[in-house]
């Protein structure tokens, strides 16, 4: 399989996708064609066995190919269930797929791009000795699983920026527990700020002598396959259940998850509609409201991983959907307010005794907003999108309870936390660089 820059300026196979994340036009890569399935014709329950099959069209002809299996498997070895939720209203379930080392769905994504990476490092540029340095800008959830993801693989090291005062606290730790060849520094500024250092130290021509550079940020195609299959899988074991296919609701910022859930429908997954819920950053309602693509600086929320002012991820939607009116037939996207969040934590425990993330909350605020007759008349899977425990800071007091800790995740708050401070500046971030043994 090739795949395109979404301006179709730039041509790359599987590999080249991967390790470049952004083509050098400055698009997003897409596949040239997505590969289309009968859901009846694919075998297997596991998400090992259904990623293997789904992502090998896509991976065809690249020396990664026989590796697949092994690749799928890596990624997608933890459990992703399906769970009934029983609000009264009709057929639905939460798809949590959280269950990762940090607590949230960027594990998959994170993972499969760091054992896609160690493995194509030797075909790359044999003769380059120099590791790999990767570097990711976080306003939480990323930096954490890209950690998890590349901590101890061989002939790669990751540097984390997060801003300052804005991640929770449980979130800081998982940004600073490592070490080895993964060093975090907290950056006296805001997640633009530490976005703004990373692209500068991509662009800065002595840096990039000195140093092998590269990113792991959501745009990378490394990232979004993998989350095809989950969402995939979900609607199989519906369809295999219940022989209809089922509506998705997805939790959205950078639109990196809810275009994974889309391209598996356009694969021939047995998906029906797709409802995009966001937090208070309303540029998709707006747009698909009015037509008028405004993006805008983000604003701060309760769901600060969805605090997205300008979802990347748009180009490939627009690509997949020129037309807009099919744009519109083909997604929704309703806007869930603070407030909203906080009120959807407390009724879904007092009712369901289950407490929500922030961002999973926003899912299901628009499940109950749903008229009676949609929620009758189809199944509904919510995408949970991180473990409550995450966010204990909000949703401990928003429902009154507390939230047991899961083990993996107590696991990495047991371990020390370092990190360093610096100011959002080039000269202080290239001498840490270049220190770096
Ligand atoms: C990243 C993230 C989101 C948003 O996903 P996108 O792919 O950026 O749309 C939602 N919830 C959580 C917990 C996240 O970490």
């Amino acid at each position: 399989m090739r795949f395109w820059s979404t301006r179709g300026a730039h041509e790359t196979d599987f590999i080249g996708a991967v390790s470049q994340g952004l083509a050098p036009d400055g698009c997003l890569y897409v596949p040239e064609d997505l590969p289309r399935f009968d859901p009846n014709d694919i075998q297997g329950d596991s998400l090992k066995d259904i990623g293997t099959r789904l992502l090998a069209p896509f991976a065809a002809g690249s020396p990664l190919a026989p590796d697949l299996r092994a690749l799928c498997g890596q990624a997608l070895d933890f459990p992703v269930p399906l769970v009934s939720v029983d609000k009264g209203r009709g057929p639905l379930w939460v798809l949590e797929v959280f269950h990762g080392p940090t607590a949230a769905f960027k594990d998959v994504g994170a993972r499969f791009l760091a054992a896609v990476m160690e493995r194509s490092l030797p075909l790359l540029e044999p003769e380059d000795q120099r590791p790999l340095t990767i570097l990711v800008a976080t306003s939480g959830d990323t930096g954490g699983a890209v950690a998890a993801a590349f901590h101890r693989r061989r002939g790669m090291r990751v540097g984390v920026l997060f801003p300052a005062g804005q991640v929770s606290p449980r979130q800081k730790h998982q940004l600073t527990c490592w070490s080895e060849n993964v060093r975090s520094f907290e950056v006296n500024g805001t997640f633009d700020d530490c976005q703004t250092l990373v692209k500068s130290a991509f662009t800065d021509p002595s840096l990039n002598m000195r140093h092998r550079l590269s990113a792991a940020n959501s745009i990378n195609l490394g990232r979004l396959l993998p989350q095809v299959v989950y969402h995939a899988a979900a609607s199989l074991w519906h369809w295999r259940t219940e022989h209809r296919p089922a509506n998705f609701i997805v939790p959205t910022g950078n639109l990196g998850n809810a275009l994974a859930c889309i391209w598996a429908r356009a694969m021939g997954m047995p998906i029906g509609d797709i409802i995009l819920a966001t937090n208070a950053n309303r540029v998709l309602p707006e747009f698909l409201a009015t037509g008028d693509w405004q993006p805008r600086p983000s604003i701060q929320t309760l769901a600060s991983a969805m605090d997205v002012g300008n979802p990347s991820n748009m180009e490939r939607l627009r690509h997949l959907v020129p037309d807009f009116g099919d744009l519109r037939s083909s997604v929704e996207a309703y806007p869930v307010s603070d407030a909203a969040i906080r009120e959807q934590i407390a009724r879904d425990y007092e009712r369901l005794e289950r407490v929500w993330c922030p961002h999973t909350a926003t899912g299901f605020n628009v499940y109950d907003q749903l008229p009676q007759a949609r929620c009758t008349e189809a199944s509904w899977i919510v995408v949970a999108t991180a473990h409550p425990a995450k966010f204990d800071n909000i949703v401990e007091p928003a429902a009154g309870t507390s939230v047991p800790v899961p083990a993996s995740l107590a696991a990495l708050l047991e371990l020390p936390s370092r990190y360093e401070s610096i100011d959002p500046d080039l000269a202080v971030f290239s001498d840490m660089l270049d220190q770096w043994r």
